[in-house]
């Protein structure tokens, strides 16, 4: 997961409008579903905000699927809400509540072999469930459980097993990691294909740092090897850039390799 800033969206000629419109339709009486065009049209923008088409919350380019508009807070009903909630029907044309989405982090599925399951669907747990809007109305005082990769700070929360590629926390956090934990099945980061992936990336990106490493080791010794070294670090930028999948893995995997003999890591960090 990466930071997406939201408000770098570009919309369409007149999009404020019209969703102002259907908004006002919605409260008159029209379904959801009647203007559902309305977020629909925002699909090909909201891809452009992350290179490769990658979903929001998984990182996996999406190239030959059909990605959708998630919308954050559920627009129809809420599973998780104590009482019954007809969704956050008020947020249904409101762009700081959409997520561009795969379909196996938005829709409930189950894998093939049937170990693991997932999709966000209906799902919107909080912290504090006692805090739940359901009304129009702000909702700042709730907190949500599902990492949300528009939070500045959230995206960093997730990281994965070099092992095998198996999502976790990277923080010892007992709260961080109850949504973590929770969010990897909600999302279904945990789908087995996925995992492969996310793996044979994390392999290489990290092989790929312990070359850069033992090239950086040398170079007290060998002014020729600065070049290979600054290309290996070239190599590692590339791997872990935001237009790679599970670059926010692969940041994850090179924090952990910080140590005193290699401050060039935190410099790759804050590239
Ligand atoms: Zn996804």
């Amino acid at each position: 997961m990466r930071y997406i800033n939201i408000n770098r969206l570009t919309l369409p000629d007149g999009w404020y409008a019209r969703a102002a419109a259907a908004k006002a339709a919605v409260e008159a009486g029209d379904s959801l579903d009647d203007h559902a065009d309305v977020w629909r049209d925002l699909k090909h923008n909201m891809a452009d905000l992350f290179p490769n088409e990658k979903c929001w919350y998984c990182e996996t380019k999406c190239v030959r699927d059909d990605n959708a508009v998630d919308h954050y807070r559920p627009k129809g009903r809420v599973r998780d809400a104590i009482n019954p909630h007809s969704g956050y029907r008020w947020l249904a044309f409101d762009l700081n509540n959409f997520r561009y989405s795969c379909r196996y982090c938005n829709e409930r599925r189950v894998n093939v072999k049937g170990d693991t399951e997932g999709g966000k669907a209906d799902r919107f747990p909080l912290l504090d469930e006692s805090k739940r809007v359901y009304n129009e109305g702000p909702c700042d005082e709730e907190f949500p459980v599902l990492l949300d990769p528009c939070d500045p700070t959230d995206w960093k929360l997730l990281g994965c097993q070099l092992e095998n590629g198996k999502p976790c926390s990277t923080s010892q956090d007992e709260t961080d990691k109850q949504r973590v934990e929770e969010s990897i099945k909600i999302f279904h980061l945990h789908h087995e294909p996925t995992c492969k992936a996310r793996h044979a990336e994390a392999v290489h990106f990290v092989q790929l740092v312990k070359e850069a490493k033992q090239l950086y080791l040398q170079l007290e010794t060998e002014l020729a090897g600065h070049q290979s070294f600054k290309r290996k670090a070239a190599e590692i930028l590339t791997a872990m850039d935001r237009s790679a999948e599970y670059s926010g893995e692969k940041h994850f995997l090179l924090r952990a390799e910080r140590d005193s003999r290699h401050p060039w890591i935190q410099d790759l960090l804050e590239a």
